[in-house]
């Protein structure tokens, strides 16, 4: 087709105006055709030139990023286009080669749900002037993908299990043995009639029924610990969720002599979390830090917006921790508590990851330790910060 267009040009002047018309109309319909094309696929196609001036552009992507109220964009400068900040400076960046590696997935809010759109920018050279280069930018869809790789995180999480069969079977060797034993003791006492004390024989149930307890916790603990999370996360403020934690858990600090400060910003973004398990997460912090603080202290709950992210931060003036306790402290089993599970942490560990965020911890031997969730702050509400203090719209024209 091209090569027959380049013949018409080149013997233009012995064409007759029958047959520039027919020229001209086989290369509309194959521009028709190029547009079908572009328009058919999910992603949306942007093409601009050197100077970012938008010379075609699908009509789907405006379902995918913020965009300026227009009926065609065909001519506009990009800047004056994308209506998002991120996605602008993105796209630009690229375009000067700067920060290759910057992440170039941005999430909006879509009616309830939030969708993620990937960004990437190729250039490509100009036929009309080969020293410029002009510029392809895809948007694609890559919530579900996403969704997808989160299945799979699940999926690679449930490798420990093979990890965490191994600690229950290690685990409930000691209560098995200690119940063998006592049941030993207790069929030679009935074997020796009358040998056996009432004393003795309601200290041998005991040990029993003890160990059965124990056993089950165990059992109980590693469903829990294996079992996929539920998670159903939704944009919101903490702040409302931390509170309630600190004020169910006033009571009993306070019957440990345990004063509790909360230390809350005025101002957070909204972020993705799921309430149930972020209190979960945060009541077994607070049980830790408690068990770290036998004779009372202080327990101080931080909110901060540092950075992009939102943390929630529990701080004790316990006991601390070694180096080596630090190392381990994340690992199904790990306790150096008598009665303790060495789960509670692992979970909180889990719970994060959920969230597609962090946990961190600073600790020092007598002193005390500071545990910090971060979880991110999703792009779509930096957009929404940016417009609540300029007070615009985001899609104005
Ligand atoms: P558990 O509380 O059942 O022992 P965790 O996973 O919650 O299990 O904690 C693992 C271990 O980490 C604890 O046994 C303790 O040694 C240590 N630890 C956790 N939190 C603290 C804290 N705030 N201060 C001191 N040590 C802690
Ligand atoms: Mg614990």
């Amino acid at each position: 087709m091209r090569s027959f267009v380049r013949r018409a040009i080149a013997k233009i002047d012995q064409l007759d105006r029958r047959q520039i018309v027919g020229v001209l109309q086989s290369l509309s319909n194959e521009l028709e055709m190029l547009e079908n094309a572009l328009e058919s696929i999910e992603d949306g196609v942007i093409l601009t030139d050197a100077d970012l001036v938008i010379r075609y552009a699908t009509s789907n992507c405006r379902t995918l990023v913020p965009m300026a109220r227009s009926r065609s964009y065909e001519g506009m400068a990009l800047e004056d286009a994308l209506s998002d900040e991120h996605v602008k400076a993105y796209i630009i960046d690229q375009v000067h080669q700067r920060d290759e590696e910057a992440d170039n997935e941005f999430s909006f809010q879509k009616g309830d749900k939030i969708q993620t759109i990937a960004v990437t920018v190729t250039s490509y050279k100009d036929a009309a002037n080969a020293k410029a280069s002009s510029f392809v930018i895809m948007l694609s869809d890559v919530t579900a993908h996403n969704a997808a790789e989160r299945r799979l995180r699940r999926s690679e999480n449930l490798a420990s299990l093979t990890t965490m069969a191994a600690g229950v079977a290690h685990e409930i060797k000691n209560p098995l043995a200690a119940m063998d034993i006592h049941l030993q003791l207790l069929r030679k006492a009935f074997i020796r009639k009358g040998c056996l004390t009432s004393d003795d024989g309601a200290r041998y149930l005991d040990v029993l029924e003890e160990e059965i307890g124990r056993l089950n916790t165990i059992v109980v603990d590693f469903l829990f610990a294996v079992r996929p999370l539920d998670s159903r996360p939704r944009l919101a403020q903490i702040r409302g969720t931390v509170a309630e934690v600190c004020a169910f858990a006033k009571v009993e600090l306070a019957a440990h002599k345990i004063i509790l400060k909360e230390e809350f910003a005025s101002y957070l973004p909204r972020i993705h979390f799921d309430d149930h398990l972020v209190k979960q997460a945060l009541l077994n912090l607070i049980k830790n830090a408690m068990a770290a603080m036998e004779g009372g202290g202080t327990l101080t709950v931080t909110l901060r917006h540092e950075g992009n992210d939102v943390t929630v931060q529990v701080a004790d003036t316990g006991i601390g921790m070694e180096e080596q306790t630090i190392a381990k402290l994340f690992e199904p089993y790990f306790t150096t508590k008598a009665s303790g599970t060495g789960l509670g942490l692992t979970m909180v560990y889990k719970i994060m990851k959920e969230h597609g965020g962090d946990v961190t911890v600073y600790s020092k031997k007598g002193e005390g330790s500071v545990f910090t969730l971060h979880f991110p702050v999703p792009q779509s509400e930096y957009l929404a910060i940016e417009e609540a203090m300029t007070g615009e719209a985001s899609d104005e024209t």
